[in-house]
């Protein structure tokens, strides 16, 4: 039994026409952000509900819609140096680049 090539898929989709409505209103905390992400009809992967676009991870999808849809809206900032930074991403992007030889 062999898994379907998912994250080829995915990768390969054009960007989504999204962009007619503008950006989309609410998540006023990072955790609403979760509200736009959806289980697959067909439980192989998550699905945003704001364009369609669909990810093999809740935390993927979470990502996808804090960067295309709320980007720059909350603000993050590193425990370990205080720096901030403008998307969850961006932040762990950090995190490895900075402090990726500490424990936490
Ligand atoms: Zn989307
Ligand atoms: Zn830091």
């Amino acid at each position: 039994m062999t898994l379907q090539p998912i994250i080829s898929a995915v990768h390969g989709l054009p960007p989504p026409a999204f962009a007619a409505a503008g950006a989309p209103t609410a998540a006023e905390d990072p955790r609403d952000l979760h509200a736009y992400v959806i289980e697959d009809t067909a439980g192989s992967g998550f699905s945003c509900t704001l364009c369609g676009r669909t990810g093999v991870s809740r935390r993927d999808m979470r990502n996808h819609v804090e960067s295309v849809h709320f980007p720059n809206m909350f603000t993050y900032e590193c425990a370990l140096c205080a720096v901030k930074l403008s998307s969850r991403k961006a932040l762990d992007n950090h995190k490895y680049r900075h402090h990726r030889s500490t424990s936490n």
